[in-house]
Parts: structure tokens; sequence; C-alpha cells
């Protein structure tokens, strides 16, 4: 479809407005795909609507125009989707690659919370199920992620992780299996996002595999926490990123991702920061630790 040789995507869920960490997390997005002169998509992952609120959307939108980030193409919301992501749990059914399980929560995490497969040749089912992958002991559940921030990563996803969820019992599907099936859909070449990502990375990759996917590239990039070494989040109220601040904001999410953005650019216009920050995008000096806010400049500065 594509000969582009970078697309990449900056994908929120609607459950909040931008905070400094999805805002940092954006712009690292945007520069990656900019500086190879790629293409940079925004995805909307909304499936997940009792905790999101579709007001959210034209937020985020206006407060990525707000700072510069301006995404190409037509916005692709995951809740026009889910038929399509229905077709493919039934083809990976069909392939005895996923089935339906009944096992509550409560049961899993007293078992150690890794999947003992009970289900697997379950045919009779009472109440909500879910459906799973299942990952059968072979040597293809040794996975490697080669990421761009944080080297190699080595899990063997039958040991750590086990048959994992690709439909919730409440009938939603699972992040692994919409962000996989989207990024082949969307042709995605790179992708970056927070490192809480990190630790999924390899089962999505599984996941790629059993679906004769491409593989993509990663970096995952450094969290924004509280002086508690608490994420950043819609959760824990973090405050929305505010447009009027945008040039100050998108200037100390530069320095957050140790792009050393000169002094003399702080204030300077919007225009001015972001095109020296492209020439200058450097993804190896981006920190693996995540990064507080209270540390050296405090966010009361900006918001
Ligand atoms: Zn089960």
């Amino acid at each position: 479809m594509s000969l582009l040789k970078y697309i990449g995507r900056f994908a929120p869920s609607p459950s909040g407005p931008l905070h400094l960490g999805s805002l940092v997390c954006a712009l690292a997005s945007y520069l990656d795909a900019k500086k190879s002169n790629g293409v940079w998509l925004l995805r909307i992952e909304d499936l997940d609507p009792p905790r999101e609120d579709a007001r959210y959307i034209s937020t985020i939108q206006r407060q990525l125009d707000m700072h510069g980030l301006h995404w190409d193409g037509e916005i692709f919301h995951q809740s026009n989707r889910l038929a399509h992501y229905q077709d493919i749990l039934e083809e990976l059914k069909q392939k005895n690659l996923a089935y339906d399980c009944e096992c509550h929560r409560k049961r899993i995490k007293e078992i150690g919370g890794i999947y003992d497969g009970r289900c697997r040749r379950k045919t009779k089912f009472q109440g909500d199920i879910s459906t799973r992958l299942l990952i059968a002991k072979n040597d293809e559940t040794k996975i490697l992620v080669t990421d761009r921030v944080f080297g190699d990563i080595h899990q063997d996803i039958y040991e750590c992780v086990g048959d994992f969820i690709l439909k919730r019992r409440d009938g939603f599907f699972s992040y692994q299996l919409a962000s996989v099936v989207d990024d082949e859909q969307q042709q995605i070449t790179h992708v970056v996002r927070g490192n809480d990502l990190l630790p999924v990375t390899p089962r999505q990759k599984y996941l790629q595999k059993c679906l004769n996917y491409r593989s993509l590239k990663y970096a995952h990039i450094p969290l924004i926490v509280n002086q508690n070494n608490q994420k950043l989040s819609k959760q824990r109220q973090a405050p929305a990123v505010r447009n009027e601040d945008a040039n100050k904001t998108i200037w100390y999410a530069l320095k957050i991702l140790n792009q050393k953005p000169p002094s003399y650019l702080f204030g300077a216009s919007l225009n001015q920061i972001l095109s020296w920050a492209v020439s200058n995008w450097d993804m190896s000096s981006v920190p693996r630790q995540n990064q507080s806010v209270l540390n050296g400049q405090s966010l009361k500065n900006f918001h």
C-alpha cells in the first residue's frame, strides 16, 4: 500500500486532556517521524467507553494543534473498528490460536497471575466469557524486542505471561489486540510510546507473528512521574497542558527528552522551537529513567 519508509502514530485514549506526560510522548513520536521525513498519524484509542468521554477527543486535537503537532491525514478511531477486531478473533480461533475462557480474575490472581489454560479445551460456558490467545510452549515464545531506547529486551512469554486476553469479559477488546491490528492496518513502521508499554511489547510481537504481520521498530520513552514516583495520568488528575503556554511546554518537554534545547529558544515561537527540535532530534539521547517534574524545573512555571 505504501512505499513510505516511516509511518508513525500518536495514539491517545480520550480519558482526559493531554497532560505533560502524554504531550512528551506525542512530541517524541512527532519529532522522530518528522526527522525521517515520515508521516505522523493520529489514532484515537476509544475502546473503553466507561473510562472515556468523547468530548476529550476534540480537546486533544486542539491541544496537539496548539502545540504545533499537526498530524497527517484522517483521524483513525478504534471505536469504528469493532467488527474488524471480531473478525480477527474468529480467524485466530479458527486457527486454534485463541479460545474462550470463563475464569474470573480472582482465580487467576490466586494462582499467581499467569493463566493456567484451564478453559483451553472447554466448549460449554455459563455467563460472560473472555477470549485468550493460546501461548503453547515452544521456541517461538522466546521474544526479543530491540528497543531504540532500552536495547535488547528478552522475554519468554510462555513463562512470564501465558495465554493473554484479547477480548475482555465485559465485551471490550484488549489494547494488545486493537493496537497490533491497527498498526498493521495503518502500515505503521515505527512506534514511539511511553515505557509503561515496554513489558507488553513482547506479547504484541508474538501476536504480530500469529497474524503474519510485519514487524515494527519500537522506542519506549520515559514517563513523567510525581514525587511518589507515580506516572502522571488522567486517573491521577494530572493537570492538562495549557494551550497558552505551548511554546514553553514544548521547550520543557525537549529538556525532559534530553534534547538540550538552547536557552535562547525558551519563549521563542513554536515554529522556531519545533524546527530546531526536528533538525536536532536524537533518539539516542532520550533517557531510560522516568523523569520527575519536580526535578530542577517546577511544573508550576508551566501551568
Ligand atoms: Zn478460563
